[in-house]
């Protein structure tokens, strides 16, 4: 129970445990990495969440699965064989490129059209099973039509947890109704997924969708699709135009069903949060940049919400229905290209669990590997050298012995000098640390360049001196921090012992 606890709740708590229990840590996107370094804190008390020991390894999806057959033919053709063992290289996928556009928008036309006969399929069991007439169907499917799939599709479909706020674009029905029944320019919404049975919240917006849908003047126009799974998760995110994600920054971990979407060249429109939040990169797709977190929520949805209206509006609408001459949008395919080509070596698989051996499972069975020779004794070396420091460091602190000028000509030596009291440590079981930045940013200590302070020897009975002469390499205005945290060689994470003394 007692490695269960935090710092102000003694209930059992599973993270903690967790945390304590394991060496290595990760969040699933770089967003979710901080958020999660920061929650989990107090873990390493005396440490900023810069720079404590949680890492991420981004998702990724099983791009055999998640690409539709119909790319997978043309990579074949186009592309060669090869391509399967090309997947983690971007330079590889810049030949996507050469597809010619044509070839490409009919892939993704075809994409749409067996989307939308797998959702009439879905849709007219719906009906019957409803006792709807068949002229409720007729108006359902109108849009939806497989033999002329030119019309821009959104498409919405993932669990209804609260959080990613299904309903958010039904914020300004009027603002909707002008977007999706342009005559000339008209925009299908479809949407499928579940809540849990025990997500009341979740089911109550299946039931707004399920309203807003039936509204005579959305009929057919934002269709929401029963039963969603596999098999429908890779039609819808293969065939609609666009992908909208609008959860509430920062509580969408990773997101997965973009990365699905991407690879397909499907276009994202989504709040820069999770894995969006890196996968963005200003050309292949649009991203939202989340409002304020202190924002109380319904003017946050009010303000969001806004800027997914005048996306669509100024620039997704306006982009698809560029048709010119060749009866389909060049810029879109440009864009769809790239996303396909920025997004494929990045967000599969392949890529993720290499980073998950490289970064945690090789340094790990190296270290078990380790710790364990000679029956264990390095584990023991290094367990007893930790209740050492658990006891001692109450104790440590730190002075300064130098005086610190406030300028310093171009090529002059700085030199630190500082008092150690190490109660009963040696010097070789702590590191005492000059961190410089550029920047004054006090918050952003990854911005630091760490040097170390040498031993020089004692000062009485008590303390050692700590010494450094640094010549800064560059010019301008610098911030330092000095500081002594415990240190030995066979730790997993240099700060793991979550102990710092700051000067
Ligand atoms: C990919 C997928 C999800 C996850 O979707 P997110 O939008 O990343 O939450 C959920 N359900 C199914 C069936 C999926 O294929």
């Amino acid at each position: 129970m007692a490695l269960s606890h935090t710092a102000d709740n003694h209930d059992f708590n599973m993270t903690a445990l967790a945390i304590r229990m394991s060496r290595m840590h990760n969040g699933v996107s770089r967003i979710h990495r901080n958020i999660s370094a920061s929650i989990c804190r107090d873990m390493w008390p005396q440490i900023e969440p810069e720079e404590n020991p949680v890492g991420y390894v981004t998702n990724g999806v099983h791009v055999p699965t998640f690409l539709a057959q119909e790319w997978v033919d043309l990579f074949d053709r186009r592309l060669g064989p090869q391509w399967r063992y090309k997947q983690h290289d971007p330079e590889f996928w810049a030949r996507i490129h050469d597809i010619p556009d044509h070839i490409f928008w009919s892939v993704r036309q075809s994409l749409k059209s067996q989307m939308f006969y797998g959702i009439r399929a879905r849709l007219t069991e719906q009906n019957l099973r409803n006792h709807g007439s068949e002229a409720h169907l007729d108006r359902l499917l109108k849009l939806a039509d497989p033999i002329n799939p030119n019309i821009l599709t959104l498409g919405f479909a993932r669990r209804f947890a609260t959080y990613k706020r299904a309903t958010l674009l039904f914020q300004n029905l009027d603002w909707l109704r002008k977007l999706l029944l342009d005559p000339a320019r008209p925009v299908l919404l479809i949407f499928a997924g579940k809540a849990h049975p025990a997500d009341l919240p979740g089911q109550s917006l299946i039931r707004h969708i399920h309203q807003v849908a039936d509204m005579p003047e959305f009929r057919g126009r934002i269709l929401l699709v029963e039963g969603y799974d596999l098999r429908l998760a890779r039609r819808l995110v293969s065939g609609v135009d666009v992908w909208l994600n609008n959860p509430i920054y920062p509580l969408e971990a990773s997101g997965t069903s973009g990365m699905k979407a991407g690879i397909n060249g499907t276009l994202n429109l989504s709040i820069l949060d999770g894995w969006w939040g890196e996968g963005y990169d200003g050309k292949n797709g649009w991203g939202i940049k989340p409002v304020s977190e202190n924002m109380e929520a319904s003017l946050r949805d009010a303000e969001e919400s806004r800027s997914f209206y005048e996306v669509l509006q100024d620039q997704v609408i306006p982009l698809y229905y560029d048709h010119g001459k060749f009866g389909y949008s060049v810029e879109w395919v440009k864009m769809a290209k790239h996303s396909m080509a920025s997004l494929l070596p990045g967000y599969g698989t392949n890529r993720m669990v290499g980073e998950y051996v490289q970064k945690f499972y090789a340094p790990a069975a190296r270290q078990g590997a380790g710790y364990s020779q000679d029956n264990f004794a390095v584990a023991k070396t290094v367990a007893a050298w930790k209740t050492r420091i658990n006891a001692a460091w109450g104790g440590v602190s730190v002075r300064r012995l130098d005086t610190p000028g406030k300028e310093l000509a171009f090529g002059d030596s700085l030199n630190f000098r500082l008092a150690v009291r190490l109660n009963g440590l040696q010097p070789e079981d702590v590191v005492v640390e000059l961190l410089l930045s550029l920047q004054y940013n006090k918050t952003r200590l990854s911005q630091f360049k760490p040097f170390r302070l040498e031993c020089t020897g004692t000062l009485g009975s008590h303390e050692h001196q700590f010494e450094l002469n640094h010549v800064p390499e560059l010019c301008g205005r610098q911030q330092y921090f000095l500081r002594v945290y415990p240190y030995h060689p066979l730790l997993t994470h240099p700060l793991e012992m979550g102990k710092m003394v700051w000067l």
